[in-house]
């Protein structure tokens, strides 16, 4: 078995399986990925039919980095011959005092020359019967937003990776890290192997993996769900009938056209309860479904239907919500990426700023933001602002 190589990625979740792919597409058979579980598992934060990509964001950074984020996954499908992105586009509504302003979202897309429609709660019901709205509701409407499809895509980064040249072991933790001048030595159940730069995208098990290299982030780890409801009306929630959606508040609430499952699908951001990667059960919290039946009960009405399943998956949040995307500090040779709960609409581009960070030392793509030296990051009990 060859334990040389110039990039290791460890941790093949969304982001690690973008980056894998990403570093393969130049060094080729000089990437190793090393994943803890089976490939494709759902301890992590990753897999399930589909996640929320859109243009519509809070900042014009991330709006930036949401338009290349497209361009990485049309690469991704253009070299895998294999859809991963569905256009349905998306509404985003709220009340005028709501927690999460729509205006930040508008200024945002101005800024950034990305069109939007703006809709009263009339227009957003003639054009979308299945809400039922008060006349004080206002929305977003974007054509481009839709489903990233997050386990097909997943997979296909990672057959990429390997046709590409890259390995990938699976069920192989990796229990310790040192890094020293050109080199990282990373120790793991099959054994020790050295590489030039390592990737460490290890979701709600960061700080363990961190921790072999002195750094602790003030993280959260939380479990959340969502739920396919078997509507009677399914074919009105067919993704050419009917948009992704985010209602802008705390709670905040978010929901898919039918896609994977014979029903929507709805959850609440951010509404699980702080948990350990390692301890977390995968039991439904029916409080949680409550709330999403409640809101689905007043806004949304026909969605609501039959449990088919509800899944339970992972969050590791930053105080703040923004990403991860910096070397570690005091270890050039390394690089991190954390998602903050939102990143996998930008897994593939994430992915790639990975491999360019590993591969030349720099990107087109100003990563301040993203930053491990953030004051907030250096905090032992940071304020948290998870609703942005
Ligand atoms: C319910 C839910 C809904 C979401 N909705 C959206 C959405 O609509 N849009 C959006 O953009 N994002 C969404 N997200 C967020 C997005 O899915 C995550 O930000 C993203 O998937 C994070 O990927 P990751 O690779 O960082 O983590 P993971 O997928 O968890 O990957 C980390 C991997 O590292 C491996 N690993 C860790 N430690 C080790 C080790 N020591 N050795 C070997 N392997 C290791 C783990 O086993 C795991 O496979 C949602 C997340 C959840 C849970």
């Amino acid at each position: 078995m060859k334990r040389d190589y110039e990039y290791i990625v460890l941790g093949l979740g969304g982001l690690g399986s973008g980056a894998a792919y990403w570093l393969s597409r130049r060094a080729r058979a000089e990437v190793l990925g090393v994943e803890q579980f089976e490939l494709g598992h759902v301890r992590g934060e990753s897999e399930d039919h589909s996640r929320i990509i859109r243009l519509s964001y809070h900042t014009p950074a991330y709006v930036e980095l949401a338009k290349l984020a497209y361009d990485a996954w049309a690469t991704l499908e253009r070299e895998s011959g294999e859809q991963v992105v569905l256009r349905t586009g998306g509404l985003d509504f709220a009340k005028p005092d709501s927690l999460i302003p729509l205006d930040t979202y508008r200024d945002a897309m101005r800024a950034c020359g990305v069109p939007f429609e703006e809709l009263d709660a009339r227009e957003i019901m003639r054009r979308w019967p299945q809400f039922t709205l008060t006349d004080d509701i206002q929305g977003l409407f974007q054509a481009q937003s839709g489903i990233a499809m997050a386990a097909r895509a997943n997979a296909a980064h990672r057959r990429m990776a390997i046709a590409n040249g890259a390995s990938l072991l699976d069920n192989t933790p990796v229990t310790g890290i040192s890094a020293s001048g050109d080199e990282v030595i990373v120790e793991t159940a099959r054994g020790r192997f050295r590489c030039r730069k390592l990737v460490i995208a290890a979701g709600p098990w960061s700080n363990r993996a961190l921790g072999s290299l002195g750094v602790e982030l003030p993280l959260e780890i939380t479990r959340e769900q969502v739920t396919y409801f078997a509507s009677p009306n399914a074919a009105a929630f067919a993704p050419d009938r009917f948009p992704v959606w985010i209602w802008m508040d705390d709670p905040c609430f978010y929901g898919f056209p039918v896609f994977g499952e014979a029903g929507p699908k709805a959850a609440q951001d951010a509404g699980g309860k702080p948990v350990t990667a390692d301890t977390r059960t995968f039991d439904p919290d029916p409080d949680n479904l409550r709330g999403v039946e409640r809101f689905l009960a007043k806004y949304l009405p026909g969605a609501l239907g039959p449990i088919i399943y509800t899944k339970t998956c992972l969050y590791t949040l930053t105080p703040d919500r923004d990403f991860v995307i910096d070397r570690v500090p005091g270890h050039d040779n390394v690089i991190a990426a954390i998602g903050a709960g939102h990143a996998f609409k930008f897994a593939s581009q994430i992915g790639r700023l990975l491999s360019e960070l590993a591969m030349d030392d720099a990107t087109n793509v100003d990563l301040a933001p993203f930053s491990l030296e953030r004051p907030i990051l250096k905090m032992k009990n940071p304020p948290k602002s998870y609703m942005v």
